[in-house]
């Protein structure tokens, strides 16, 4: 792997000596992680239903509470568990940034550079279906693919936005209690998984980062509460993006001090020669040569004043037009901004029904629901699911849907619920019994392929 003439020069001065051990692990394979959804299963009943299914074997991250590696060739992307939401797939680095910000129940979390979700499906998991969750990319096409993953996650109390955070600031000044700035940059820290990011940065280095990362933080001390909790983080080595960016923002906010994180065996800090204020406590490294992971950086800071928690308020019932949501908070959507997502999605009401959506499905249970399939990862019909296909119904099955409690008050004519797919107790997505034939009604954005 050639690296580019500069970053080259500027890794030397940073590691020294250490510098041909990093030269070194980027020729060894990455590691590939799973993360798994705490949200929806323990991680310890996921070991043993992973376990009991066959799958890869998985190995501990250390410094992950959730993490694990997983063998490359295991596609796990394909695996219903995934359908499933029971876990995320990534970069075991990249799960550091949501581990070290401490999100306790309740809260109201931002997510400002959050696509396509890596952090704000985990930020979400540990709310426990509390709090609030604001989820926000400038890009709204990037920011599809984090509602996706936030539903697949079975997400009740997430909002979905691609604003530009200073008009988020404007709207939500001092609202928040915790706040994440994954911060676009020069990707550094990925050279070894995406070779072509070097290419990009011949083109745009960390001078072309650094001013939007600074508008960041900047808007970032403005959504914060006082007391609150602000992580900072990127994928690069570049001090310019990282330590002197936060140095810089101490400088022109005295209102926010370092804030002491979590330290692991193997995190890594700036050395005192570069003369910046740093704190090895709150600022931290990863590089590939000291962890098994690629390259980040993280800072957590703490904005001055008394933290109040916030009184838990009740999940508001709200409709727009025919559309159903439920409202976690009681919070209702701010006009003027670009919301993709606004809470849970119930579903529509039609004349005869309430034709339920994906996202409902996605975050029901035999518990809450009152028609199952709950089918066997083995069965056949869990992979044609997926792809969408109708499914087939033996005559037990169809008799026993048929006599399930259709949880409507008597009298009323309604049609029969739809039937929960599930597998091995997870929900995949709806379908409509007609007979011994269930006719597959999951989200067709969501099919699979293979
Ligand atoms: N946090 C994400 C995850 O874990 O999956 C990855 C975020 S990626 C490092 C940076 C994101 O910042 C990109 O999705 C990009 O669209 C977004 N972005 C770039 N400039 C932004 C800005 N000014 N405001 C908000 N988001 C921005």
């Amino acid at each position: 792997m050639k690296l580019p003439e500069r970053f080259e020069q500027e890794m030397k001065e940073l590691l020294r000596e250490d510098y041909p051990a990093y030269r070194d692990s980027l020729s060894v394979p990455p590691g590939h992680g799973l993360r798994v959804n705490e949200n929806r299963i323990s991680t310890e009943d996921f070991l043993m239903l992973w376990e009991k299914s066959g799958g890869a074997p998985l190995l501990p991250v250390p410094w992950i509470h959730n993490g694990f590696f997983v063998p490359e060739e295991a596609s796990l992307s394909g695996h219903p568990f995934y359908h499933a939401g029971l876990y995320y797939l990534q970069d075991p680095s990249a799960m550091t940034p949501a581990e070290v910000l401490p999100v306790e129940a309740g809260d109201y979390v931002l997510d400002l550079c959050a696509a396509p979700g890596g952090k704000a499906t985990e930020l979400c998991a540990k709310l426990r279906g509390t709090g609030l969750l604001y989820a926000n990319d400038i890009s709204a096409s990037r920011a599809k693919a984090l509602k996706k993953n936030l539903e697949l996650f079975g997400a009740q109390q997430a909002f979905v936005t691609a604003e530009e955070p200073e008009r988020l600031a404007e709207h939500f000044p001092e609202f928040f209690d915790k706040v994440l700035i994954d911060a676009p940059c020069s990707g550094e820290g990925m050279f070894r998984v995406q070779p072509k990011m070097m290419q990009y940065w011949e083109e745009n280095g960390p001078e072309a980062y650094a001013p939007v990362q600074k508008e960041l933080l900047e808007s970032a001390a403005k959504l914060l509460r006082p007391g609150g909790l602000l992580l900072y983080s990127t994928c690069t080595f570049s001090v310019l993006e990282d330590e002197a960016q936060i140095d810089g923002f101490l400088q022109r906010h005295p209102e926010f001090s370092f804030e002491p994180a979590a330290a692991y065996e193997g995190f890594s800090s700036l050395p005192d020669r570069y003369g910046l204020r740093t704190d090895p406590r709150s600022e931290i490294r990863i590089y590939p040569h000291r962890m098994r992971g690629e390259g980040q950086f993280l800072a957590l800071l703490r904005k001055a004043g008394e933290h109040v928690p916030y009184p838990p308020r009740p999940v508001l019932p709200w409709s727009r037009k025919e559309e159903q949501y439920l409202l976690p908070e009681g919070h209702l959507p701010v006009p003027g901004i670009h919301y993709l997502m606004t809470g849970l999605f119930l579903g529509t009401k039609k004349k005869e029904r309430m034709e339920y959506a994906q996202s409902c499905a996605m975050t029901r249970t035999k518990e809450n629901w009152p028609v199952c399939l709950d089918l066997p990862l083995s069965d056949a019909r869990v992979l044609k699911y997926l792809r969408q296909e109708t499914l087939a119904l033996t005559e037990e099955e169809a008799e026993r849907l048929s006599a399930a409690p259709s949880g409507r008050p008597s009298g009323k004519k309604e049609k029969a619920p739809d039937v929960l797919v599930m597998t091995e107790g997870f929900p995949l997505g709806f379908a409509r019994r007609s007979g011994l034939i269930l006719k597959n009604r999951r989200n067709p954005a969501w099919r699979i392929l293979s």
